[in-house]
């Protein structure tokens, strides 16, 4: 079978790939500790299942609009107008299968041969993927650690060309857990309307931020740069909702038309039963966010410290989302180990942890390791790294 271009470049996902081999070790019976996920550990609040079941006990089991369900994009919009203080239209609202499919139909409606996307690194894993899958092609740009792996106005300008449609900006990022403050995001906003680049604002962890930290979104700092954004969010992350596949887009009208025509084209609609839990999610009680948030928040607090007492460790102390990003180079080197992709390999096989290796994320002397899992087995996964790293030094 001859397969097309476009999957023989794929890469597989790296964060699924590891989290698949740590699930099989586990069915062979061995006692592996998994910190790859990227979903939050805990159940779909009750509320938003029973709304859920009983839309299809009332008979909404048919296709709705393919760009939503009106009464979701009111939600929506709600939302919008609640958090960011900014003002949509439904027009301007698309509902997806989930945040990855807004930025995937994204792509494909904003796209031609050859366009460019300025990818801060370290980035989400699917970005540069979804970029090459449209016929873009992803230039980066490196956050750099000292900088807390965020980009400078000045790093922007340097690499923009004839050729730019967008930039992505995620804050707060996955992987790195960074915040990007609101004069840092005016800074990179000012670039982008004088240069007429669409920026790509992916918030889907906007509602986990921790400490004094508080989350901007760079399309609520102007009119011209609510103009300027698509904003691409869901509820994954915030309502403990990975499987239920929603998320959305809200921007230009144009570019949410062309997303709606290829989307009726490919999936249709989000599905229905799912689009009715979400309207549940954002009208019914938010309590359970603000519980999710300090849990995690106590987490992240209890393991750093035994996180940067590991030799060779060092690690910037996340803002937000639910992942830690140490820098690990010199524990591969004080090990042995000839990079950090080898140390993680090891990890996975004899200290029995599944962390994700950085370099999926454009961030080669980094793990990824995820704080959505019990402070048991977070206690004792670090342990075990701990452990590990001291037996071979
Ligand atoms: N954007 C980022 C930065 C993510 O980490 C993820 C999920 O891991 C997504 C988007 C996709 O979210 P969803 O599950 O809604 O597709």
């Amino acid at each position: 079978m001859q397969l097309a271009q476009r999957v023989k470049a794929l890469t597989p996902s790296s964060t699924l790939a590891i989290t698949a081999k740590a699930k099989e070790l586990k069915v062979q019976g061995l006692d592996v500790i998994g910190l790859g996920a990227g979903e939050p550990d805990f159940n779909t609040p009750q509320h938003i299942i029973d709304a859920a079941v009983l839309s299809m006990n009332e008979g909404h089991t048919k296709y709705t609009p393919s760009a939503g369900l009106p009464a979701l994009k009111k939600e929506i919009i709600n939302k919008f107008a609640k958090d960011q203080g900014i003002d949509f239209d439904p027009s301007e609202i698309i509902v997806t299968s989930g945040a990855k499919h807004a930025l995937y139909t994204l792509f494909q409606a904003l796209l031609d041969e050859g366009d460019e996307v300025i990818i801060p690194t370290p980035y989400w894993v699917s970005y540069p993927e979804q970029v090459k899958l449209a016929g873009g092609k992803p230039v980066y740009i490196e956050g750099k650690e000292e900088n807390d792996y965020k980009i400078t106005a000045e790093q922007l300008i340097s690499v923009i060309s004839e050729k730019t449609k967008a930039v992505i900006i995620n804050s707060p990022s996955n992987p790195t857990g960074m915040l990007y403050s609101e004069s840092e995001l005016k800074e990179l906003g000012d670039v982008c309307l004088k240069h007429e680049i669409l920026i790509i604002s992916d918030e889907i962890y906007e509602k986990l931020v921790y400490g004094e930290n508080k989350h901007v979104s760079i399309a609520e700092l102007s009119p011209a740069l609510k103009e300027q954004t698509i904003i691409i969010n869901g509820v994954s992350k915030s309502h403990s909702m990975t499987g239920w596949r929603i998320g959305y887009a809200a921007g230009n009208k144009a570019l949410i038309k062309a997303m709606t025509n290829l989307a009726s084209h490919s999936t249709s609609n989000p599905t229905t039963t799912a689009q009715y839990g979400s309207i549940a999610a954002y009208s019914g009680s938010q309590e359970m966010l603000n519980e999710m948030r300090e849990a995690f928040e106590h987490r992240l607090n209890t393991i750093y410290d035994q996180l940067i007492a590991i030799p060779g460790f060092t690690c910037l102390k996340p803002q937000g989302a639910f992942y830690l990003f140490p820098n690990v180079s010199k524990a591969a080197e004080l090990t042995g180990y000839a990079d950090v992709d080898d140390f993680s390999q090891a990890l996975l096989e004899e200290a029995m942890v599944a962390v994700i290796p950085g370099s999926g994320f454009g961030a080669p002397n980094n793990i990824r390791l995820s704080y959505a899992t019990s402070l048991d087995l977070l206690e004792k996964a670090i342990e075990r790294i701990h452990q590990f790293v001291e037996s071979k030094l």
